[in-house]
């Protein structure tokens, strides 16, 4: 039996959390992206897992032309958010009113996944966009012997787990739960990403046993890896010269069902829509410029609580109110999926033979190493040339 085709599968684990018979345990394919599989003998063809599938019953959202356009106030929040802290400011709000987060943060083996925070001390491990899949399975059950308990719960994820979370909690529980959803870009292969430690582990750039955070894009746009260990940089690779930045920013690697995402559409899913706010310097903006470079939230708010929230922490922040109209101008995944690069299924054909960095390499050798390697070579003579 099959849930739903696997070019449509999010790898939520929502199925196997719910099967009665616990038929269902999700496996990694080569990629580490997970999938069900289902035990013909235990399965009792109840059809529970079918109807439940977020990818199937698609979650309907909610369309809203009033956007904002906000970062914090408070400078170090907004250094070490992705875009403008709208994130932190929220989940720090839950925290004061005794509510709990959920949201997703590395462990020590570099995995991405859930983690439950109820001590704003902890809010740290959320910051940055991590743009590698994370794993929520393990999360549903905790959500909700969290609002049985009269708890307020933040859950914060992208639109297909947003999906996947409102489809597990019965309706009578949901009031006290408040969903916030990114724009969403696609998620690409966590191997990928062990695949690019292991290569700067074996030229010695890193020691991997120390790394304890991995960030992947500078402030205000552009992708650039830092590795940390205990809060120090220990290692950067500016996108040029990482594989997997390469292969993420060209749409390589994504999770199959990320080019056909159900949810990137303007009806948002969950109370609230965050994003980045791109390309405001293009538009009349009363924020000043020297802070857009930093990045600017995007937020659209999408039920009453989400409106209501929002409302309440924008006294932290230097906000504008625009449209989303406006904003989507700059941002296509505010109603489209990212397109699927046409070196795909190539690229999964080199993989297996080559591995991840010698495949991108075979792809891409033209677009960007060759110039990489070209103007690598301009800038030695030039320094040779004045003596530095
Ligand atoms: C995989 C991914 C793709 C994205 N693509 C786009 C895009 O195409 N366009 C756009 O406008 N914005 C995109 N975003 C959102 C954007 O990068 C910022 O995260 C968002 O603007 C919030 O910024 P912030 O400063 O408020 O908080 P941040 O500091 O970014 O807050 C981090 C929050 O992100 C959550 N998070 C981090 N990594 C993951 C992950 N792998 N899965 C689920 N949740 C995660 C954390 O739980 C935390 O709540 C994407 C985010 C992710 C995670
Ligand atoms: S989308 Fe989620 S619920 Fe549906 S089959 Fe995939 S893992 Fe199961
Ligand atoms: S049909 Fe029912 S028993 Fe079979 S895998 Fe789905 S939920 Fe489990
Ligand atoms: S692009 Fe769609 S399917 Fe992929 S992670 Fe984002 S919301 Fe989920």
């Amino acid at each position: 039996m099959k849930i739903c085709d696997n070019n449509q599968c999010t790898g939520c684990g929502l199925c196997s959390i719910i099967c009665p018979l616990g038929a269902i345990t999700m496996l990694n394919d080569k990629y580490d992206f997970l999938h069900p599989v289902i035990d013909d003998e235990k399965c009792i063809k109840c059809g529970l897992c079918v109807r439940k599938c977020p990818s199937i019953n698609i979650i309907e959202g909610c369309e809203n032309n009033v956007a904002y356009a906000a970062y914090s106030k408070d400078e170090s929040i907004h250094e070490t958010s992705q875009s403008g802290g709208l994130a932190f400011l929220l989940e720090k709000h839950v925290l004061n009113c005794n509510g709990v987060v959920y949201g997703q943060a590395f462990n020590n083996q570099l995995e991405v996944s859930w983690i439950r925070i109820d001590d704003a001390k902890d809010l740290y491990k959320l910051q940055m966009s991590k743009y590698v899949q994370g794993r929520i399975d393990g999360s549903f059950k905790e959500v909700l012997n969290d609002l049985k308990k009269g708890n307020l719960v933040l859950f914060t994820g992208t639109p297909c787990q947003i999906a996947a979370i409102l489809s597990f909690v019965p309706e009578k529980l949901k009031e006290k739960l408040l969903t916030i959803s990114f724009v969403c870009g696609g998620v690409a292969s966590p191997k990928n990403l062990y695949d690019q430690i292991e290569k700067l582990q074996e030229k010695n750039l890193i020691n991997k046993s120390l790394i304890d955070n991995i960030t992947f894009r500078k402030k205000g746009g552009g992708y650039y890896f830092r590795f940390f260990s205990n809060g120090k940089i220990i290692y950067e690779q500016d996108d040029f010269y990482s594989d997997f930045l390469i292969a993420y920013g060209e749409h390589l690697n994504l999770r199959e069902s990320c080019y056909n995402c159900k949810y990137a559409r303007t009806d948002r899913i969950g109370d609230l829509t965050i994003g980045d706010y791109l390309a405001l310097d293009r538009y009349t903006t009363s924020l000043p410029r020297n802070e857009l470079k930093k990045g600017v939230s995007l937020a659209i708010p999408t039920s009453e609580k989400g409106s209501y929230i929002l409302q309440t922490i924008l006294k932290d922040m230097e906000y504008e109110k625009r449209t989303t109209k406006d904003a989507a101008l700059n941002n296509r995944r505010l109603s489209s999926p990212s397109e699927r690069s046409l070196f795909v299924d190539t690229y999964r054909r080199l993989y297996p033979i080559y591995g991840f960095n010698k495949s991108v390499h075979k792809i891409f050798w033209k677009r960007y190493y060759w110039v990489g390697y070209t103007k690598h070579r301009i800038g030695t003579f030039i320094r040779r040339a004045i003596g530095k």
